[in-house]
């Protein structure tokens, strides 16, 4: 079968190559990260995203709320500068799309798919364009330009992206990562047990090694968001940021201590057991 073929050729993730923050560097370097997300009730998942991409070494992180309504919320982080959404100007930014967004997010996509210099579309930011061919078409076109582009569907995600059901796109994982980034001319990170990142080349799709049912729990897909988010904005290629993230978030839990307190998607974005 194709699944044979494929997994013939596949590769394994490896551990980021970061070069060391050089002496003379300022926060401009590590550039500017804007998260999209956090519709009413879901302020959560961006500030997840926002705080991954803060630690994994981001200059600035920004976090574009689409409810107005908690912009007040004390994040205790205070290193994130919350916004209203609909003012961020992402033009020169790596936009992370997704994040509790809700259907509120569907209305920022055109302007993020045509302004952000990178772009990372996870969660219903996904599901928006699964729902909309003039979206896609949008995402298509951006392709084509070669911006830096991130897809990081879980299987249901790409299901609806594929028009598939989940259980087809988990019979050939490998295939519907391809199939996605070919269409969307986009990386795509089809997660879950073995995440698979291909992109829109002939090369062979990657296998990330790293990771483990820790990580099934709430937010932990926002904060892989956050942590690709990150390595774009520091102008990492979009597949080697893309394969890094994942290869560093799963690590981060095979190396959970054992005896420490369940894993949870703030202590996964802050790399500390709590
Ligand atoms: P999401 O589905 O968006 O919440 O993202 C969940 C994140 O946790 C993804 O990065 C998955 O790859 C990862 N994950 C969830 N369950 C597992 C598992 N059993 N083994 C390895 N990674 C997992
Ligand atoms: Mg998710």
């Amino acid at each position: 079968s194709t699944f044979i073929q494929e997994s013939a050729t596949a590769r394994l993730a490896g551990p980021p190559d970061h070069a060391p923050r050089t002496h003379a560097s300022h926060k401009g370097s590590y550039g500017d990260v804007a998260v999209i997300g956090g519709a009413s009730g879901m302020t959560g998942a961006a500030l997840l995203a926002g705080s991954a991409a803060l630690h994994s070494g981001a200059g600035r992180v920004f976090v574009g709320l689409l409810d107005p309504v908690a912009m007040s919320v004390d994040t205790s982080q205070p290193e994130l500068m919350l916004r209203d959404a609909h003012a961020l100007d992402l033009s020169g930014m790596t936009a992370v799309c997704g994040c509790g967004g809700g259907d509120a997010v569907r209305e920022l996509l055109p302007r993020a798919l045509s302004t952000a210099a990178a772009l990372v579309l996870d969660a219903d930011a996904l599901n928006a364009i699964a729902a909309d061919p003039s979206l896609q078409a949008q995402l298509m076109a951006r392709g084509r330009t070669g911006a830096p582009t991130v897809l990081t569907p879980h299987p249901l995600e790409a299901a609806r992206l594929l028009g598939d059901t989940t259980g087809g796109v988990q019979a050939n994982r490998l295939a519907a990562a391809r199939a996605l980034a070919l269409r969307f001319g986009a990386v795509t990170v089809l997660k879950g047990s073995g995440t698979v990142i291909a992109d829109a080349t002939d090369a062979p799709p990657v296998i990330n090694p790293t990771g483990n049912a820790r990580l099934a729990t709430a937010g932990t897909g926002d904060v892989l968001a956050g942590m690709i988010g990150a390595a774009l904005a520091r102008r990492r290629p979009a597949f080697e940021a893309a394969c890094e993230a994942a290869w560093q978030h799963g690590h981060i839990a095979d190396t959970w201590p054992a005896d420490a307190a369940p894993l949870t998607a703030g202590a996964l974005a802050r790399r500390t057991p709590a």
